[in-house]
């Protein structure tokens, strides 16, 4: 990667009101078959377009072809049963009805490499592509199979491993895995969340990320962040980890976040793909704010490994909010750009 300061978002992006319900979670489709099929190409392509209008330089599908970040890709997967449901608290904060696992997990077949291949048809800019963590999978599921949360965080991982090679011979440049349990699940994480990680971008000759926030901004996020005091110091566990792991790339949250920016020196070395927008609020940043949030960031990170980012993904925004916090994020990171090119 050449690009300094290149920009990207976190992962999804509003999508068009004639393919879901806007502003939604697992909002459901309005099409069907062979015209659902369609519709989530065309909005890729929006999607993919409103980021290159915004100056966004690595670009995503917006996750455009998936109802939710984590549900989709186990909703492709054998041994779980989303018929057979439980309640179980989701990252210690909110009781969610989940799908149970009842056997071994496989993947018979790939589950977003199609959508993979037909982005890097559409532009020649570098493309991230992002994929559940193995923690946060096991976290949004009830298992009477493995009966260890550890288990089958390595049997995810594998799967995911194998997703994660085909994006990448489908030209995929940056893999990224999301795991917002990173930041409630702290000796989980030490133990085997980190290794298990490492097992899912075991191989992969294409950078690697980990995309570590405090959640999109519903109800049960916001209410939760009230409870965490004037400072957070979640990375705290999880970095010096994360600094001697194999992975390439740390995404954060920090803008409008009470995260001490200088908890970016614990992965010294890494690649920091800094939250510069709030997804939580509506309020559009000015680019002098990202402005801000990146040079403050500058102190702890090396230029040439800061990525300027969104806290989250957009998903339950309106799209024109999202479009116009994508600018503000392309215009933001072209300041910092001229100034450091002097
Ligand atoms: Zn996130």
């Amino acid at each position: 990667m050449t690009l300094l300061l290149p920009p990207s978002t976190a992962g999804s992006l509003p999508k068009p009101s004639w393919l879901a319900q806007p502003q939604t979670l697992w909002s459901p489709w309005k099409l069907q078959g062979d015209a659902l099929i369609e519709g989530k190409r065309d909005a890729l392509r929006l999607a993919l377009d409103d980021q290159l209008q915004a100056g966004i330089e690595i670009v995503s599908d917006g996750e455009q072809t998936r109802q939710h970040f984590v549900t989709t890709f186990i909703e492709h997967l054998d041994g779980v049963d989303f018929e057979k449901r439980e309640t179980v608290r989701i990252r210690d904060r909110y009781d969610a009805s989940v799908p149970t696992v009842v056997g071994a997990v496989s993947r018979p077949h790939p589950v977003f490499v199609e959508d993979a291949r037909f982005l890097r048809q559409q532009t020649k800019q570098p493309i991230k592509w992002a994929l559940p963590g193995p923690m946060t999978m096991v976290d949004t599921l009830f298992d009477t199979h493995y009966k260890s949360r550890e288990k089958l965080a390595w049997a995810f991982a594998e799967i995911l491993n194998q997703e994660a090679r085909e994006l990448e011979a489908a030209g995929v440049d940056i893999i990224q895995f999301d795991e917002p349990a990173f930041n409630v699940f702290f000796d989980e994480v030490n133990d085997w969340g980190v290794a298990v990680l490492e097992k899912a971008a075991e191989g992969l000759r294409c950078e690697t990320a980990v995309h570590i926030c405090y959640g999109y901004g519903i109800r049960a996020n916001t209410e939760w962040k009230k409870t965490l005091g004037s400072q957070w110091r979640q990375y705290e566990e999880a970095f010096p980890k994360l600094q001697t792991s194999s992975l390439d790339i740390i995404s954060l949250e920090c803008h409008n976040s009470r995260v001490p920016m200088d908890l970016i020196e614990l992965i010294r070395g890494k690649k920091v793909m800094v939250g510069a927008i709030d997804v939580a609020s509506s309020v559009i940043e000015t680019p002098e704010e990202v402005a801000g949030t990146l040079r403050k960031a500058l102190q702890f990170v090396d230029a040439d490994k800061l990525y300027p980012c969104t806290n989250c993904g957009m998903a339950p925004l309106s799209r024109e909010v999202a479009m116009a916090k994508l600018r503000a994020l392309g215009a933001g990171a072209a300041i910092v750009r001229r100034e450091l090119l002097g």
